[in-house]
């Protein structure tokens, strides 16, 4: 099919991850982790983040929180997280159910953005028996609409945390962008923040499938291994979820496509400039771009072949991924306009 903007996951592999994996195809290897790309892979993330992490890798984004959210938590706790978090609105309850019951406490957030009052709010709430105790707060970078925390932010939610008692974790499903978006280290956006335990996604990075979970707190990470088997999440031939790791970070394409992809989102927000009724709802800080328009333009859209969600964020979500063409934006852009300026002479 035509390039669509639907989801960064409507994207292929991208050259780096690809080539890792056909290396990684060469020969025969070790199974369930014990081979030499593992340990590369591994040892490449604590390189990226100069520092001695754990490192796992699993198969996706869901079980990647919450098994680690279980890992933070006991099942009569509970975890603070926006209202708009992947792991209360698009996870099935996995969060709860790999827990065994933690409780996700939910908090009113603009932008999907977490703050240092929200989180005490919610925390000192009640402290009697008969309520989840508050363990764990998960944070989104990207939030789910697109905007970034600053390094500010995220140290004064973690100072909160760390006077709450409460654990830090960070969903990075796009965890690239957002050191894309802020041009800081991933160091500096995690562990010297204070984020415990980071979910770094690779998946709507260029890779096909696989998200690691690192643990900056090494403690927490005690018999996570065998948290992932149970759950069903450990790799037999795990060599082919590491390799395009090793693929991405040597070769820098991790921060090169979520680079790209963010200047497409800025680019494609700049063709709208002017378009009556079209306008981005959120800043665009990463690589989405939510569309408010007239119902007309965006069912206009979809008869053209379009493909976007709209039950995020409440308008039309449009993301860039690595492979992101200027053509198709355009094209995307100019259906936008025409479509709009029909919207007007009918109305
Ligand atoms: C995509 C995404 C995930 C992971 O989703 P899976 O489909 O389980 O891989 C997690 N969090 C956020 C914010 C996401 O956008």
């Amino acid at each position: 099919m035509d390039q669509q903007f639907a989801s960064d996951n409507y994207a292929g592999l991208c050259p780096e991850a690809w080539q890792a994996m056909a290396e990684a195809n060469a020969g025969h290897a070790p199974a369930y982790g014990d081979d030499p790309w593992t340990a590369r892979a591994a040892d490449r993330f604590r390189a990226l983040f100069g520092t001695e992490c754990e490192v796992f890798f699993v198969f996706n984004g869901t079980a990647a929180n919450a098994l680690a959210l279980a890992a933070l938590c006991q099942s009569y706790h509970s975890v603070i997280c926006a209202e708009a978090a992947h792991v209360e609105t698009d996870e099935c309850g996995a969060p709860e159910f790999f827990s065994n019951g933690s409780k996700l406490l939910v908090a009113p957030a603009s932008g999907g953005r977490l703050t240092p009052h929200a989180i005490r709010t919610l925390a000192t709430a009640r402290g009697d028996i008969h309520y989840p105790k508050p363990r764990a707060v998960t944070i989104t970078q990207p939030t789910e609409t697109g905007e970034v925390y600053s390094l500010a932010e995220i140290r004064a939610i973690a100072a909160e945390c760390r006077a709450l008692g409460l654990r830090l974790h960070m969903d990075g499903a796009r965890f690239a962008n957002a050191c894309a978006s802020l041009g800081c280290s991933p160091a500096e956006m995690t562990w010297q923040a204070g984020v415990d335990v980071l979910c770094f996604g690779g998946t709507k990075n260029g890779m096909a499938v696989g998200e690691a979970v690192i643990f900056f707190n090494r403690a927490l990470a005690e018999d996570f291994d065998y948290r992932c088997k149970q759950a069903g999440q450990l790799a037999s031939k795990m060599r082919f979820l590491a390799a395009p790791w090793v693929g991405m970070l040597e070769s820098g394409a991790w921060l090169r496509n979520a680079a790209h992809g963010n200047a497409c989102a800025r680019d494609f927000a700049a063709m709208l400039d002017g378009i009556p009724g079209v306008a981005p709802m959120f800043p665009v800080q990463s690589n989405a771009v939510f569309l408010q328009a007239p119902p007309a333009v965006l069912e206009g859209l979809k008869e053209r072949g379009w493909r976007f969600y709209t039950f995020i964020g409440g308008g039309a979500r449009f993301m860039f991924a690595w492979d992101a063409r200027p053509e198709r934006m355009r094209a995307l852009a100019d259906d936008l306009r025409a479509l709009a300026a029909g919207a007007i002479c009918q109305g």
